[in-house]
C-alpha cells in the first residue's frame, strides 16, 4: 500500500508507538469521550485545569495508530497552554483536515501537528485525526460528556 508511505509520516508513527500522555488523570477537572464508530476508535480525554491554564491533560482507549497519535500530539500540543489557545489550536487543526479556512485572521501554528496534513486526502482517517480534538473541545467547552463523529 504506497499510500501509507504519506499517510504515515515519521512523526505518526513515533507517537502510535510511544503515544504520550497516555495514562487516566484521578481527579480531572472535566473528562470528555470520543466515539469514532465507523473505525472503532474510543478514548477518553481527561484535564486539568488551573484557572484558565491547562496544568495537565491525557487521554486514554482503544483505537488506530491516527487517533492514538493524534491523541498523543494533541495533549503533548495543548499542556501548559490556556484554554482560549488550546481552543485556538482546534479550530487551525480542524480547519488543516477539512481544508476549510480557519476562522481567525492569525491561524495559531500548528508546529508538530502539521504532520496530519497528509491525512485530509483519507476522508475516513480525518475522523481518526479530529477525535481526540473533538474530545478535547467537548471537555473545554463542556457541551457533552460524550461526542461521536457519527
Ligand atoms: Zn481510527
Amino acid at each position: 500500500m504506497a499510500e501509507l508511505g504519506d499517510l504515515y509520516q515519521q512523526v505518526i508513527i513515533d507517537h502510535a508507538k510511544h503515544p504520550r500522555n497516555l495514562r487516566a488523570i484521578a481527579d480531572p477537572t472535566r473528562s470528555a469521550v470520543g466515539d469514532n464508530p465507523l473505525c472503532g476508535d474510543r478514548i477518553t480525554v481527561y484535564l486539568r485545569l488551573e484557572g484558565n491554564l491547562i496544568a495537565d491533560v491525557s487521554f486514554e482507549g482503544s483505537g488506530c495508530a491516527i487517533s492514538r497519535a493524534s491523541g498523543s500530539l494533541m495533549t503533548s500540543a495543548v499542556r501548559g497552554k490556556s484554554t482560549a489557545e488550546a481552543e485556538d489550536l482546534f479550530r487551525a487543526f480542524h480547519a488543516m483536515l477539512t481544508g476549510t479556512a480557519g476562522t481567525a485572521a492569525t491561524p495559531a501554528p500548528l508546529g508538530k501537528l502539521a504532520a496530519f496534513a497528509g491525512v485530509r486526502q483519507f476522508p475516513a482517517r480525518v475522523k481518526c485525526a479530529n477525535l481526540s480534538w473533538h474530545a478535547l473541545h467537548a471537555a473545554l467547552t463542556l457541551s457533552a460528556e460524550s461526542v461521536s463523529t457519527e
